[in-house]
């Protein structure tokens, strides 16, 4: 009896922290990797499949996030985010955070001809996975508050927290699609989109950063409906900007 009590205690502490910290959800990591082998010609997407062993997007964009539950991925848990106090600027560091992560993988990637295709699949997992964490604002936010972790809110009347409203609950609430991201893509200006695919993780993080003081901006600790479908179209295009760089990457490193 005393071990079902444990287990029912572990079971539950196990499904309160589960989704804090994941970045987007499963379904906006799938919707980053399906805009950007949209992206892509035929020939880099059939290159990539086959370096990851013909992973669904769905897989492929939440790895990371899949392997949090295995010891031998503890390494991996710090690169999920970056924080940078209000007011501050980033100090570039060697510290394992989002940012240095990209940029190792990227570099790892260049010199792949000397790698494992073990090796070659990880490094590309990560980069799907990360390049999307980084758009979602709390995953360059700031640590006294984890990213909003710590912020407990009322979310349409239910008790969760900032972090996982800008992860999951936005979207799936107010049922954000591909075609809604894709919509947005279509409407950016082309000179912009260029502007987005010069590959540069330590300036990216500027632009949702930038978003912090909307993903604040409520009171009383509830977030409504009008936040939400204020706050919808962000994360749309948050999720194609995402796309966008991840395809910049992904063709500048494997595009014949
Ligand atoms: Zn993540």
């Amino acid at each position: 009896m005393k071990k079902i009590k444990q287990l029912v205690v572990f079971c539950c502490a196990a499904m309160l922290c589960t989704p804090s910290a994941f970045g987007w959800g499963k379904k906006g990591h799938t919707m980053v990797v399906q805009i950007a082998y949209g992206l892509l010609d035929s020939a880099t997407k059939n290159t990539i499949h086959e370096l990851i062993d013909h992973m669904s997007a769905e897989q492929a964009g939440s790895w990371m996030d899949e392997v949090r539950s295995d010891r031998r991925y503890d390494y991996m848990k710090p690169w999920h985010y970056v924080n940078v106090e209000k007011g501050e600027t980033y100090q570039t560091g060697s510290t394992p955070n989002v940012l240095n992560q990209i940029d190792s993988a990227i570099s790892r990637l260049e010199h792949r001809d000397r790698m494992s295709h073990e090796e070659v699949k990880k490094n590309i997992l990560v980069l799907f996975h990360l390049i999307g964490d980084m758009h979602q604002p709390l995953h360059v936010g700031y640590g006294t508050d984890k990213g909003g972790n710590s912020v407990q809110v009322k979310y349409l009347n239910k008790e969760t927290n900032l972090h996982w409203v800008w992860d999951s609950e936005i979207i799936e609430s107010e049922h954000i699609t591909l075609n809604d991201c894709l919509k947005r893509y279509n409407d950016l200006p082309k000179p912009m989109i260029e502007r987005l695919q010069i590959i540069a993780p330590e300036k990216w993080m500027n632009q949702p950063r930038s978003l912090l003081s909307a993903v604040y901006n409520f009171q009383d600790a509830t977030i409504d409906q009008e936040y939400a479908d204020r706050n919808k179209t962000v994360i749309e295009d948050e999720i194609a900007i995402a796309g966008i760089r991840l395809a910049a990457v992904l063709n500048h490193l494997f595009k014949a």
